[in-house]
């Protein structure tokens, strides 16, 4: 299968396996994955967030909504859908309590300002379970017939070295495990070039058991305010 959808091939992977409830994706695009991920019966709550909404909704909005196979066989438990407008680096206090936040080739699309703020946003705020980011290895890149960007909007692409060097000090500094892999295997005389694309898994740490007194109460995100900076476009339940 094409690329792209080897990444939401991956992700669904990723959800049959840690079975989350509540999923975000940040940068979703046209919501494919969001579709896709909607027939996984774990899964109550699915959001998305991208700045641009107004292709998605042309494309894909019928495909997110119940349709009549939906009523004729209920699922055992609720689905809602929400999409928003919005920006994976402004804080909205609806992404809060998330199991899986996923950022499929989202972080090349963010200028240096705006790469700064992802890590305090998405793991110290919305501070998921676990998080799955994508991006873009260019090691790989000189194996494409030509050696320029993959596409004319990436502010930026990562060799192995540094997306495994950001990922670790963002991991470290909000308590995060993090595992490197990815999806298109270069061909065997170029092992060393790595995945087409590059994936860092985030786990966070559990609390030490020894150490409880000194953790935050559980629920003390739930007295955190309200914080709205996200437009809804979209919502369905079923
Ligand atoms: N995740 C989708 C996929 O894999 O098909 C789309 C990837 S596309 C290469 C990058 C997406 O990120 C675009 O839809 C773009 O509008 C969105 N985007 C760029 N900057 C963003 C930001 N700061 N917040 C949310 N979405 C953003």
């Amino acid at each position: 299968p094409p690329l792209y959808k080897q990444r939401y091939f991956f992700v669904k992977d990723i959800v049959n396996q840690y079975k989350p409830k509540k999923v975000a994706d940040l940068g979703c695009g046209n919501a494919t994955l969001l579709c896709m991920l909607k027939f996984h019966s774990c899964v109550q709550e699915l959001v998305g967030v991208d700045l641009l909404m107004d292709r998605l909704l042309d494309w894909n909005s019928d495909k997110l909504s119940p349709s009549i196979g939906d009523h004729l066989g209920p699922r055992d438990l609720d689905l809602s859908i929400v999409l928003y407008r919005g920006s994976a680096v402004e804080k909205d206090s609806r992404l809060l309590g998330f199991d899986l936040i996923t950022c499929i080739e989202l972080i090349e699309h963010l200028d240096s300002e705006d790469l700064a703020k992802f890590p305090e946003v998405v793991f110290g705020y919305f501070s998921p379970g676990m998080v799955v980011i994508s991006t873009p290895n260019s090691d790989f890149n000189p194996l494409f017939p030509a050696s320029t960007f993959r596409n004319s909007d990436h502010k930026f692409e990562w060799n192995q070295t540094q997306f495994q060097h950001w990922a670790s000090n963002v991991a470290k500094l909000y308590s995060y495990t993090v595992e490197f892999t990815g999806v298109g295997a270069p061909p065997p005389w170029a092992k060393h070039v790595g995945y087409c694309t590059q994936i860092g898994i985030f786990k966070k740490k559990q609390p030490d058991p020894g150490s409880w007194i000194l953790a935050k109460p559980t629920g003390s995100r739930v007295s955190e305010p309200e914080e709205h900076a996200y437009q809804v476009v979209f919502r369905a339940s079923f």
